[in-house]
């Protein structure tokens, strides 16, 4: 504990973030047994044409799903670990934090500097002009409330609506098979490169390119530490091992 106290004090530290430190929040992780994937095939689900598919031929089960998504996301609150994180930070010790998650838990706990690898699911792109509009806390409910209301035909002006410049907006999430947002991705090799130390807190390993941060980190020499519940395939990579829940992980650093 106190080497990694003394990498702590050296500052420079940027974090990679993943499912995991939002599972004390009340949001399942991907490969978890509660996951939202163990009820939807991500196959289907997780990209457009199956989306679309889905509104065609079974428009109540894409209510359901969008609920099980916005129900979960809007009660989620950050626990300790996003509150830690963002103590890091005012402290000037924490650089940045990279994140995979698309639940907007590290702004609410106060962390300014964020970069979203995976976008956010309270954010909307427009395909068109890519202007977009960031759902807040007091619209969350009421967005849930209409799509419980919506009938068919209005459930795609409520998920896609029109942008005024004709265009419709989508949720700003990165679906399976699509690319990451290039300028984050660049700021997150950017920022990875420079720390002194790389903090992975609940992430599997398993999603790229997001996980070849680590591998980058390795061979720079930059210190990496894991708060992770289970060994993950990026475990061989870490210096230091904290076996535990994110959140009393956050509070022993
Ligand atoms: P993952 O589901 O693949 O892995 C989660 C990791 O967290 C596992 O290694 C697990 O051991 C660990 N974990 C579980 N509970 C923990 C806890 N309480 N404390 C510490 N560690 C814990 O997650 P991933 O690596 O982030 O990849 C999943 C993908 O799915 C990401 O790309 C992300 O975009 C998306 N996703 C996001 C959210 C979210 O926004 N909260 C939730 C689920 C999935
Ligand atoms: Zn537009």
């Amino acid at each position: 504990m106190d080497e990694i106290k003394k990498i702590i004090e050296k500052g420079d530290i940027v974090a990679l973030t993943g499912a995991g430190i939002s599972a004390e929040s009340g949001i399942p992780t991907f490969r978890g047994k509660e996951g939202l994937w163990a009820n939807y095939n991500p196959s289907v689900y997780a990209n457009i044409p199956g989306l679309m598919g889905v509104f065609l031929f079974r428009p109540s089960r894409l209510k359901q799903f969008l609920l099980d998504i916005f129900e979960t996301t809007v009660k989620a609150r950050p626990n300790r670990a996003h509150y830690k994180l963002a103590e890091l930070e005012e402290d000037g010790l924490l650089n940045s934090i990279i994140t995979q998650n698309i639940d907007n838990l590290h702004q609410e706990a106060g962390s300014e500097n964020v970069i979203e690898l995976h976008g956010n699911i309270f954010r909307f792109r427009c395909r068109s002009c890519d202007k977009t509009s960031f759902m807040h806390k007091s619209e969350q409910k009421e967005f849930i409330e209409k799509i419980k209301r919506t009938s068919r035909t209005e459930l795609i002006n409520l998920i896609l609506p029109r942008c005024e410049c004709g265009g419709r907006y989508r949720p700003d999430v990165v679906l399976f098979g699509e690319s990451l947002p290039e300028g984050e991705l660049r700021k997150a090799y950017r920022k990875a490169e420079k720390a002194n130390t790389l903090l992975m807190i609940g992430t599997s390993g398993v999603v790229y390119p997001a996980a070849s941060l680590p591998f980058n980190a390795s061979r720079q020499n930059i210190n990496i530490i894991e708060i992770n519940k289970e060994p993950t395939s990026l475990s061989h990579l870490a210096d230091f091992t904290i076996r535990d829940k994110a959140s009393t992980g956050m509070e022993e650093v």
